[in-house]
């Protein structure tokens, strides 16, 4: 079939991108899929954004929203309809040092916003990766290298702006449109195209940054013991990891982040830790900037060059049980890369009905994921044994946004609000289609 396009409006003038035009190549897909839409749009401000917007749904076509293309459902981009890319816009900008608060676009990776935080001694935590984009990390939740001590990037979002699928421009913040800005907060895909963030920020120039890679007992007990170890830690401590079968073993390779640190208090958090496996096999520590964590040097274009089938629950609490059912797992025949989130600490400060993300009495994060030739099939088989463990999901690690999963990922009373906002802020569903097509 062949689409035929219409001309462009002047607002849109040479931010159109056409599969014939040299830049399509690079802007056609996703990091985790391969695409081809029948154009990309590239508003460079709220204006083009709605005017994007219009010139998508007069024509009927189905529309993606796209920040910093991560996102691992793939549907920041689509073939044959319009892909709304907002990385253009991505300048930010400290609105007020004492408040430290922060404007952050949509289209700013994070690397970009770590990068103009730092001389002003200010971070936001927001994630392990440099090129994930805030528009699809801070409409989601935001689990970072500094989770515990901070808790989510949407737990500091005091504003937003947002382009409603009417084409109204809002800006949603505690006295004026407060039901969006909680919609925003965790279930942002669904209400609109948001513009940017009003983010406020935490001071701190150096964290302490530790590697740690230890044999873990097949049975589960040194797991568990990571898991208790963290939760009882002080919350400046945050650590996440991943599981690798090795022979007949299993290693565990742990990265632990101390917010603030010297270098006693980094010896102090670390040492622990290294007590806690079955063997050390590797160990590292060193003082950094918060910016090296999220450095520039992930900044890289998006062609689908990471096909992967990612899912995720979340534990209240670890027992012996669930340690040694995650441990079956990252050994078992399809061998998922098992990764963990130790959460927590200031994670779980908020009440669940602060934001649309609701999970405040959790302290783990299990992440599964599986790469070709393996995919859905090889995945849903390996979790089953753990998908009843869990209590909740998040969206940000979720490769299939169907229903079962908006139910796991927002839950009853959250799951009720959620779609209320989103009916009521995009009536014609124009932004739920992300999760209507799985
Ligand atoms: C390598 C990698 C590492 C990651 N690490 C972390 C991590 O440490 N912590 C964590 O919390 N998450 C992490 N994630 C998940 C990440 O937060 C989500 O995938 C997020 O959606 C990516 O944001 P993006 O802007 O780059 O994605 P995009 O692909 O641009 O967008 C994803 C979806 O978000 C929505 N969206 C995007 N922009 C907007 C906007 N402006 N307004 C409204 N909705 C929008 C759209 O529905 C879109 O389909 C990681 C993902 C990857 C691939």
């Amino acid at each position: 079939m062949t689409i035929t396009l219409p001309p462009v409006p002047p607002a849109l003038r040479g931010k159109i991108v056409l599969p014939d035009d040299h830049r399509y190549r690079l802007l056609r897909s996703t990091y985790t899929v391969t695409a081809r839409p029948a154009a990309v749009l590239l508003p460079e401000n709220t204006e083009q954004v709605v005017a994007a917007l219009a010139y998508a749904r007069e024509r009927g076509l189905p529309i993606s929203v796209r920040s910093g293309g991560h996102g691992l459902s793939g549907r920041s981009s689509n073939n044959g309809g319009v892909v709304i890319d907002v990385s253009g816009m991505n300048r930010v900008e400290l609105i007020d040092r004492k408040e430290r608060l922060v404007r952050v676009p949509a289209g700013a990776r994070w690397a970009q916003v770590a990068q103009a935080l730092a001389p002003h001694g200010l971070a936001i935590s927001s994630g392990d990766h440099g090129n994930v984009g805030a528009g699809g990390l801070a409409t989601g939740g935001g689990i970072g290298w500094l989770v515990r001590q901070y808790g989510l990037t949407i737990d500091h979002i005091r504003a937003a702006e947002v382009v409603l699928a009417d084409g109204g421009v809002v800006r949603a913040d505690a006295e004026n449109e407060p039901e969006l800005l909680w919609a925003v907060r965790g279930a942002g895909s669904g209400a609109g195209i948001v513009t940017a963030f009003e983010i406020e920020a935490l001071a701190l120039r150096k964290v302490g940054y530790a590697q740690i890679v230890v044999e873990l007992d097949r049975d589960g007990r040194a797991l568990r013991r990571w898991a208790e170890h963290i939760a009882a830690a002080p919350r400046e401590l945050t650590v996440a990891g991943m599981l690798m079968p090795h022979g007949r073993s299993t290693v565990g390779a742990f990265t632990a982040v101390v917010a603030g640190a010297n270098e006693r208090r980094l010896r102090e958090a670390v040492e622990p830790l290294l007590k806690l496996g079955s063997g050390v096999l590797d160990q590292s520590a060193q003082l950094a900037p918060y910016s090296a964590l999220v450095s520039p040097a992930h900044l890289h274009a998006n062609v689908g060059q990471q096909p992967v089938t990612t899912t995720n629950g979340l534990l209240t609490a670890m027992t012996g049980d669930d340690a040694a059912a995650i441990m079956d797992v990252a050994a078992g025949p399809h061998r998922p890369l098992v990764q963990l989130r130790f959460l927590g600490g200031a994670a779980n400060d908020l009440p669940a009905d602060a934001t649309a993300y609701a999970h405040r009495r959790h302290e783990v994060m299990v992440i599964g994921s599986t790469f070709p030739p393996q995919g859905a099939a090889e995945l849903d088989a390996s979790w089953r044994p753990l998908a009843d463990r869990f209590d909740g999901a998040y969206i940000g690690f979720e490769s299939r946004p169907d229903e079962a999963a908006f139910n796991r990922i927002y839950p009853g009373e959250t799951g009720d609000r959620v779609r209320r906002a989103w009916r009521r802020y995009d009536p014609d569903g124009v932004f739920q289609a992300l999760w209507r097509s799985a």
